[in-house]
């Protein structure tokens, strides 16, 4: 029999049958290693079994189920925004790879040229908007503009207080977590 698995042994003597006990004791005679080993084990043992009982405190486990609850919510905040953070990225990388691509496939000469006749031809195209833009303004009747400025007010006024309260919500997590 080898030395390791009286090491074994020598650990965990509950699942051991009455001749790997007799087998254990009469190695343990001849090995001064194991014997050591046994000696601290059993020291542990009975430190374990002697140690004083400490009570959690008064309240624990129903404030940890309550913080638990807390926590599990600002985890899966967190998580919303980590994947938010990472699919605004993703469309950053995929507009810039298309950007560059775009920049490879036209010549600089070209996308210069361009960009000059937009500075250019800006003052027309504006001019040329605000006319088509006071044109349709002039058409559409006040009722419509009174019923168009309340629609856009209410849903200001929804966001605001949906992004108000979610803030206020998750400061207050934050507070109970500190
Ligand atoms: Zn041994």
């Amino acid at each position: 029999m080898n030395h390791q698995l009286f090491e074994t042994w020598n650990l965990d003597r509950t699942q051991l049958s009455p001749e790997q006990q007799t087998e254990l004791a009469r190695h343990l005679e001849t090995c001064p290693e194991c014997r050591h080993t046994a000696a601290a084990w059993e020291c542990v043992q009975a430190e374990i079994k002697t140690a004083p009982r400490v009570n959690a405190p008064a309240g624990f486990s129903a404030r940890f189920q309550h913080s638990l609850a807390e926590r599990r919510r600002l985890a899966h905040y967190r998580q919303t925004r980590k994947m938010l953070g990472i699919l605004g990225i993703s469309l950053l990388v995929i507009f810039l790879l298309l950007a560059a691509s775009t920049l490879a496939r036209t010549s600089p000469a070209a996308w210069i040229g361009s960009i000059i006749r937009i500075i250019v031809d800006a003052p027309f195209n504006l001019l040329e908007l605000r006319f088509i833009a006071a044109f349709w303004l002039a058409k559409i009747p006040p009722l419509a503009w009174i019923g168009a400025s309340s629609v856009i007010a209410a849903w200001m006024l929804v966001f605001t207080l949906t992004g108000a309260w979610t803030y206020k919500r998750f400061h207050h997590q934050g507070e109970l977590l500190r």
